[in-house]
């Protein structure tokens, strides 16, 4: 059996483009049954339209939030929950630690 190029026509711009014989053996040799439905261009155009490849979980995100304890502005690198008190560092880490002696975290609101 012998392969022939093919005439198809771009579903985008419309355009008959060619498939290629060697292009319909690389489609056979990949079983892919659907033949291209784009021009070279119209792929193309395709492919750079695509959005960026997901964001990685690595990326720092930064939230600008108002201490709810000292008022003072800072970052979370995460997205506060609505409601929820956001602490600056310092404010969690003097809350954390007086949590670990039982006390009441608005007790000791002393000087910052
Ligand atoms: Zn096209
Ligand atoms: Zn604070």
């Amino acid at each position: 059996m012998e392969l022939q190029d093919k005439r198809l026509q771009c579903v985008d711009c419309g355009t008959e483009f060619i498939f290629t014989v060697g292009e319909q053996l690389f489609f056979r040799d990949k079983r892919l049954v659907n033949e291209p439905k784009r021009c070279r261009e119209c792929k193309a155009k395709q492919v750079s339209l695509l959005p960026p490849a997901s964001v990685p979980a690595s990326k720092r995100i930064d939230t600008p939030v108002v201490c709810s304890r000292c008022g003072r502005e800072t970052t979370v690198p995460f997205i506060p929950k609505q409601g929820r008190p956001v602490l600056c560092r310092e404010c969690f880490q003097s809350k954390r630690s007086t949590a670990r002696f039982g006390v009441k975290r608005d007790a000791g609101l002393g000087a910052h």
